[in-house]
């Protein structure tokens, strides 16, 4: 028959001192660490570059959008939370977007309409806070998706410095 041979336990192992010890031990340390809780919505969350918060439009300096309106952020969309409908404009970009909703309810802040968009004219906002009182608040228009460049810009040289790194990996390689 075969025997499995066990260790013979100290009367210290058999009360489990080093356990106890070893756990007192982190509720102690824990005891004196400075406390992390949030005081959320009188404290907001903190954000940086880096925070993928809901896509937003970029309006340019001199007033106009970005956006020409060529629907790639929209095919890319894998909520299908993007609709849009384009114009012909008679300033030097010769279309723009009449229409352009995002459902935010359907958007998971993926972050592939930035990845998409040709025009850098769309980028992800560090606005993170979502709440209403119906869906159909909720489905942003145009209007509510605009914000001046500057707004964003943060975001942008953020976008730009990691898509710089992608080119001169790709053109050493
Ligand atoms: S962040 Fe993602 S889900 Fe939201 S609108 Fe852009 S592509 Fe769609
Ligand atoms: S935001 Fe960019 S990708 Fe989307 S329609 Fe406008 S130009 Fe095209």
């Amino acid at each position: 028959m075969f025997v499995v041979k066990r260790k013979e336990l100290s009367l210290r192992e058999r009360l489990f001192l080093p356990e106890i010890a070893r756990a007192l031990g982190h509720s102690l340390r824990a005891i004196f660490k400075p406390k992390i809780t949030r005081q959320y919505p009188e404290e907001g969350l903190p954000t940086t570059e880096v925070t993928r918060g809901q896509p937003r439009l970029v309006v340019k300096e001199d007033g106009a959008m970005a956006c020409v309106s060529c629907g790639l952020c929209e095919a890319a969309c894998p909520a299908y939370a993007i609709t849009i409908d384009g114009q012909e404009t008679d300033r030097f970009i010769e279309r723009e977007p009449e229409r352009f909703d995002i459902d935010m309810l359907r958007c998971i802040l993926c972050g592939f309409c930035e990845e998409a968009c040709p025009k850098d004219a769309i980028f992800m906002s560090d606005e993170l806070e979502l709440a209403d009182y119906s869906r159909e608040a909720l489905k942003y228009d145009i209007e509510k998706l605009k914000r001046p460049k500057a707004a964003l810009q943060k975001r942008i040289d953020y976008v730009y410095r990691i898509n710089e790194r992608w080119r001169s990996s790709s053109s050493t390689s």
